[in-house]
């Protein structure tokens, strides 16, 4: 049996005005292209911290990710992995996510 709130919403969308359905059309066209199945970009448990979910450009902070479909973990990674272009976390080596300071709190670009 189909879920109640899937069935409302399909019978609304059919309801819209075409402008609406065309609109809701091209976002969902955009949601399923532009992210792919886990299956398919290898998401496995990062062996490398800094190589993480946790430090890609691509990871929303919360749970998701704008490339990789599903619930997304910050202790995993997948082949899309995106450090923003820098190959190396040589701007920011203890990898807290700010390039100006390390565990000590001391200036890192001054070292
Ligand atoms: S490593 Fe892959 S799944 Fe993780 S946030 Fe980056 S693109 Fe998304």
């Amino acid at each position: 049996m189909a879920d109640p709130l899937i069935e409302a919403i399909t019978k609304w969308v059919q309801a819209a005005p075409e402008p609406v359905r065309a609109m809701i059309a091209n976002k969902t066209a955009n949601v399923t292209t532009d992210k792919k199945a886990k299956a398919d970009v290898n998401y496995r448990p990062a062996d490398d911290p800094a190589e993480s979910c946790a430090t890609c450009t691509n990871f929303d902070g919360s749970g998701g990710c704008d490339r990789t479909s599903g619930s997304i973990k910050p202790t995993y990674v997948c082949d899309q992995h995106s450090n923003g272009g820098s190959s190396d976390s040589a701007s920011d080596p203890d990898n807290d996510g700010d390039p100006g300071s390390n565990e000590d709190g001391a200036d890192e670009s001054a070292e």
